[in-house]
Protein backbone atom coordinates (compact mmCIF):
# COMPACT_ATOMS: atom_id res chain seq x y z
CA UNK A 1 0.00 0.00 0.00
CA UNK A 2 1.06 3.13 -0.76
CA UNK A 3 1.28 6.26 2.31
CA UNK A 4 -1.62 7.66 0.91
CA UNK A 5 -3.70 4.45 0.34
CA UNK A 6 -3.29 4.26 3.95
CA UNK A 7 -4.42 7.42 5.04
CA UNK A 8 -7.45 7.14 3.50
CA UNK A 9 -8.18 3.33 4.90
CA UNK A 10 -7.10 5.06 8.33
CA UNK A 11 -9.85 8.05 7.60
CA UNK A 12 -12.40 5.32 6.59
CA UNK A 13 -12.30 3.44 9.47
CA UNK A 14 -11.95 6.61 11.58
CA UNK A 15 -15.65 7.38 9.77
CA UNK A 16 -16.62 4.37 10.36
CA UNK A 17 -16.03 4.33 14.01
CA UNK A 18 -17.56 7.80 14.50
CA UNK A 19 -20.68 5.99 12.59
CA UNK A 20 -21.01 3.22 14.54
CA UNK A 21 -20.95 5.32 18.02
CA UNK A 22 -23.62 7.80 16.59
CA UNK A 23 -25.65 4.58 15.09
CA UNK A 24 -24.69 3.17 19.31
CA UNK A 25 -26.03 6.22 21.06
CA UNK A 26 -29.37 6.63 18.89
CA UNK A 27 -29.92 3.01 19.63
CA UNK A 28 -29.58 3.74 23.11
CA UNK A 29 -32.47 5.89 23.45
CA UNK A 30 -35.20 3.29 21.29
CA UNK A 31 -37.23 0.96 23.44
CA UNK A 32 -35.14 -2.31 22.96
CA UNK A 33 -37.06 -5.25 20.77
CA UNK A 34 -37.32 -7.53 23.84
CA UNK A 35 -39.53 -7.28 26.86
CA UNK A 36 -36.70 -8.90 29.41
CA UNK A 37 -35.92 -6.78 31.86
CA UNK A 38 -33.27 -6.99 34.16
CA UNK A 39 -33.15 -5.88 38.12
CA UNK A 40 -29.82 -5.60 39.69
CA UNK A 41 -28.67 -4.51 42.77
CA UNK A 42 -24.97 -3.55 43.43
CA UNK A 43 -24.05 -5.13 40.11
CA UNK A 44 -25.75 -8.45 40.57
CA UNK A 45 -28.98 -9.36 38.63
CA UNK A 46 -31.62 -9.94 41.36
CA UNK A 47 -34.54 -10.60 39.01
CA UNK A 48 -34.96 -11.39 35.12
CA UNK A 49 -38.58 -10.12 34.14
CA UNK A 50 -39.97 -10.79 30.87
CA UNK A 51 -43.20 -8.37 30.92
CA UNK A 52 -44.58 -9.77 28.26
CA UNK A 53 -45.85 -12.84 30.04
CA UNK A 54 -45.56 -11.26 33.68
CA UNK A 55 -48.37 -10.67 35.77
CA UNK A 56 -49.54 -7.16 37.51
CA UNK A 57 -47.91 -7.00 40.59
CA UNK A 58 -45.41 -5.00 43.05
CA UNK A 59 -42.69 -5.97 45.74
CA UNK A 60 -39.84 -4.73 46.99
CA UNK A 61 -36.01 -4.54 46.81
CA UNK A 62 -34.47 -3.63 49.92
CA UNK A 63 -30.48 -2.06 50.54
CA UNK A 64 -29.12 -1.70 53.72
CA UNK A 65 -32.64 -1.06 55.05
CA UNK A 66 -34.12 1.63 52.44
CA UNK A 67 -36.78 -0.62 50.18
CA UNK A 68 -37.77 0.48 46.59
CA UNK A 69 -41.06 -0.40 45.75
CA UNK A 70 -41.00 -1.81 42.18
CA UNK A 71 -44.97 -2.10 40.19
CA UNK A 72 -45.38 -4.08 37.34
CA UNK A 73 -48.56 -3.26 35.37
CA UNK A 74 -49.89 -3.82 31.85
CA UNK A 75 -46.28 -4.98 30.80
CA UNK A 76 -44.43 -1.85 32.27
CA UNK A 77 -42.20 -1.45 34.83
CA UNK A 78 -41.43 1.21 37.62
CA UNK A 79 -40.19 2.39 40.98
CA UNK A 80 -43.96 3.24 42.81
CA UNK A 81 -42.30 4.11 46.01
CA UNK A 82 -38.14 4.62 47.36
CA UNK A 83 -36.70 5.30 50.55
CA UNK A 84 -33.93 6.92 48.91
CA UNK A 85 -33.41 10.69 49.79
CA UNK A 86 -33.68 11.99 46.41
CA UNK A 87 -36.57 9.55 44.90
CA UNK A 88 -34.70 10.12 40.88
CA UNK A 89 -35.53 7.02 40.44
CA UNK A 90 -39.44 6.80 41.03
CA UNK A 91 -39.51 10.60 38.84
CA UNK A 92 -38.25 8.47 35.90
CA UNK A 93 -41.34 6.57 36.06
CA UNK A 94 -42.15 3.43 33.94
CA UNK A 95 -39.09 2.22 32.03
CA UNK A 96 -39.41 3.37 28.40
CA UNK A 97 -36.10 3.37 26.39
CA UNK A 98 -33.08 1.55 26.47
CA UNK A 99 -31.87 3.85 28.81
CA UNK A 100 -32.28 2.22 32.67
CA UNK A 101 -34.26 3.57 35.29
CA UNK A 102 -31.57 4.11 38.66
CA UNK A 103 -31.28 4.22 42.27
CA UNK A 104 -28.03 5.64 42.99
CA UNK A 105 -28.53 5.42 47.02
CA UNK A 106 -29.95 1.56 46.66
CA UNK A 107 -27.73 0.71 44.18
CA UNK A 108 -30.72 -0.74 42.33
CA UNK A 109 -30.41 -0.39 37.95
CA UNK A 110 -33.62 -1.73 36.40
CA UNK A 111 -32.99 -2.15 32.72
CA UNK A 112 -34.16 -4.04 29.38
CA UNK A 113 -31.82 -6.93 29.32
CA UNK A 114 -29.55 -6.76 26.66
CA UNK A 115 -30.07 -9.48 24.10
CA UNK A 116 -26.68 -11.15 23.07
CA UNK A 117 -24.78 -10.31 19.76
CA UNK A 118 -24.06 -7.49 18.09
CA UNK A 119 -24.18 -5.90 21.77
CA UNK A 120 -22.29 -8.21 23.28
CA UNK A 121 -19.43 -7.30 20.99
CA UNK A 122 -20.28 -3.80 20.90
CA UNK A 123 -19.39 -3.42 25.22
ZN1 LIG B 1 -34.15 6.17 44.34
Amino acid sequence: MTEKKKKLTAAALLLAAILAGILGGMRLLEKPEGTAVQISQDGRILYTIDLASAEDQTFDVEYEGSTNTIQIQDGRIRVERAECPDQTCVHMGWLSSAAPIVCLPNRLVIEYAQDQGMDAVVR
